[in-house]
């Protein structure tokens, strides 16, 4: 199964517990998201499954990863842990969410995700109706009929506690990811003058001649910027002296990491993660970001990156 090098662990773990065989690839520098033409270099006959995720909110390119999978006979399960409410424009100009697109979708209601429940959940998505039957019996020890078990299930229930939590913050998910967009929008413009800090794109179409530039699509669950010829740890401890959350999303390519290295993997092959890796930083990003706290974050970002 293909996947990023630039991605949260648990992309890769569900392939590794499966026994199948990850296969890290390199992403785009640009939109942070699995590089398209590294994945047709990564596919063999063996391959099975392409997942692509949709990092820090931003749609995957789904028209792309769609046709090389059709050509090639593969399955697509769209990690949407972070794009809950994303859209994708696809090269016809149609919107569609993310999650709906490939063959199967994921999503985590972990409380710091875009629509979080208090506690942990997910849920599965897929158009397809056979393949929701087996999920249904497989999340729930493996029982189409009570106490008869078919195959082998696992315990993935959502409890009816987080449940409602969900229920009741579900009408609001597109106001929450509005207010993240909002925040986004003041960030970017904060430090649109500043070649040393590159904001991040809210275009979900970068192959296709970004017809969807400024399309409103990105959910932002991360806001993160590159940081070039800044020294990004010294930033991100002195935003911390100055009581500003920051993260590093993510500070080890998957491929370098103790539980997936592989011989397999070349350096050459994995430029742009190794090089994110040292760039990145995440700014606060919620639905309650201020103005005042922008301006905040942002002079003192700014006040770092010209001293
Ligand atoms: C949070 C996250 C997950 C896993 O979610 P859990 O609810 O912890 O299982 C998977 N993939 C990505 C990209 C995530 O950010």
């Amino acid at each position: 199964m293909i996947t990023a090098d630039f991605t949260f662990a648990a992309t890769v773990e569900v392939i590794a517990l499966l026994g199948l065989t990850p296969v890290l690839v390199d992403v785009d520098p640009v939109s942070f998201n699995i590089d398209v033409a590294a994945i047709r270099n990564a596919i063999t006959p063996k391959t099975k499954a392409i997942v692509p995720v949709h990092l820090f909110g931003l749609a995957a390119p789904m028209d792309e990863i769609m046709e090389l999978a059709s050509e090639h006979n593969l399955f697509v399960i769209e990690d949407n842990a972070q794009g809950i409410g994303a859209d994708y424009t696809g090269k016809n100009g149609v919107k569609i969410k993310t999650g709906a697109i490939g063959h199967v979708a994921s999503t985590s209601f972990f409380p710091s995700k875009n629509l979080g429940c208090y506690g942990d959940g997910g849920a599965i998505f897929t158009n397809d109706d056979d393949l929701a039957h087996i999920i249904r019996g497989i999340v729930n020890h493996g029982m189409y009929v009570r106490y008869h078990h078919d195959v082998v299930g696992v315990n993935s229930r959502l409890d009816s506690i987080q449940a409602t939590v969900l229920r009741a913050k579900l009408p609001h998910l597109d106001a929450y990811n509005t207010a993240r967009r909002n925040a986004a929008r003041k960030y970017t413009e904060a430090f649109s003058s500043f070649e040393n800090i590159i904001t991040p794109t809210g275009s979900c179409q970068l192959a296709a001649n970004s017809i969807c530039d400024n399309c409103d699509c990105h959910v932002f669950h991360q806001y993160t910027l590159r940081v070039v010829n800044i020294d990004r740890d010294a930033l991100v401890k002195h935003l911390q002296e100055n009581d500003i959350p920051c993260g590093v999303y993510y500070p080890i390519p998957l491929h370098s990491q103790k539980a997936y290295a592989d011989v397999r993997y070349n350096e050459d092959n994995f430029k742009v993660t190794n090089q994110l890796v040292k760039e990145v930083i995440s700014l606060p990003m919620h639905t309650e970001l201020d103005d005042e706290q922008i301006d905040f974050i942002t002079k003192t970002i700014i006040a770092f990156a010209t001293k």
